[in-house]
């Protein structure tokens, strides 16, 4: 029997992208749904400067509830290590650093150089070791499949990227398609090459579905061996440079996907379609995406028994 990780992106990657601000409570109440669905992996904010991304200015109060939900793995998104600090201090239990494999984009997005970035998970690994040695350290390679500012990346920056990280002390590396480039051919070829270098440390595929390709791209990495997949429920976040396209693969959709071929995901589908519920009253009239919530689960359609 095979079996896959969603790992629930929303309240971080979806929120982020969305102009208005949730309110902590909603948050909450959106992931106790997410929660109550068997979603066991949730990145529920960052830990960045309240000026740069008011939406994450709750982040510590969002953790410490989320703490509070048995079985869930608590993530956050740190990009730096002031935010490293931070989160180890509210007791998260896996945090993540994008690392840019594009040049340009890593310039533009933190300011810093890849090398300099490398660095920085360095310092947060060693820092790690002494404040929070239980907490897992992933280093997802944005922009791994292209990007909007340099166009294409070169494989072998991915790959050169994907071993620095984990060599400067990262638990696990994955690939994310940030702009929405990928393509399933890309993903089967760099998944494979990266765990040719990095082995079990390969990490979540993170795939957008700016252009309609997040299911087909996440099938590809699942081909390959990929068993972790970030996501987000209603595609919330939408993208900025693609009116009407969603952001994040859907997990609603990605959830369908696993289940009717039979690979466990753990989730409830009529639950997870009901966390909608809960981010729509946070967020009233914020455009969701998916087309399983839409056409309804099929008739006859039946989940093998949930995880625990
Ligand atoms: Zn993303």
């Amino acid at each position: 029997m095979s079996e896959v990780l969603i790992s629930e992106v929303g309240p971080r990657d979806g929120l982020q992208s969305v102009q208005r601000t949730m309110a902590t409570a909603d948050k909450c109440r959106w992931i106790d749904a997410l929660h109550a669905a068997g979603v066991r992996e949730i990145e529920v904010g960052s830990f960045v400067p309240a000026k740069l991304l008011p939406q994450m200015a709750d982040v510590v109060e969002v953790v410490r509830h989320a703490l509070t939900l048995p079985g869930l793995t608590v993530m956050a998104l740190v990009p730096n290590l002031r935010g490293a600090r931070a989160a180890f201090a509210a007791g998260v239990h896996k945090i993540t650093i994008p690392v840019s494999a594009s040049a340009a984009h890593s310039l533009a997005n933190v300011r810093k150089t890849r090398e300099q970035m490398v660095a920085e998970v360095r310092e947060i690994a060693a820092l790690r070791g002494e404040l929070a040695p239980q907490v897992k350290i992933e280093a997802g390679i944005s922009t791994a499949f292209g990007c909007t500012i340099q166009g294409p990346v070169p494989e072998d920056d991915v790959v050169w990227l994907a071993a620095q990280v984990v060599a400067a002390g990262a638990d696990e590396s994955g690939l994310s398609d940030t702009t929405g480039m990928a393509n399933p051919a890309q993903v089967r070829r760099l998944f494979n090459r990266v765990r040719a270098e990095i082995g079990e440390r390969t990490g979540a595929a993170h795939m957008h579905n700016t252009r309609g390709l997040g299911l087909a791209n996440c099938l590809a990495a699942y081909d390959v061996g990929v068993r972790t997949f970030d996501s987000s429920l209603g595609g919330l976040g939408g993208c900025p440079y693609a009116p009407g396209a969603s952001g994040n693969v859907v997990t609603e959709d990605l959830v369908f996907m696993f289940e009717a071929m039979g690979v466990r995901t753990g989730v409830d589908l009529g639950q997870l379609i009901a966390a909608r519920a809960p981010l729509l009253a946070g967020l009233p009239g914020e455009p969701v995406y998916g087309m399983t919530p839409e056409a309804g689960l099929p008739r006859g359609f039946t989940q093998g028994a949930l995880l625990v």
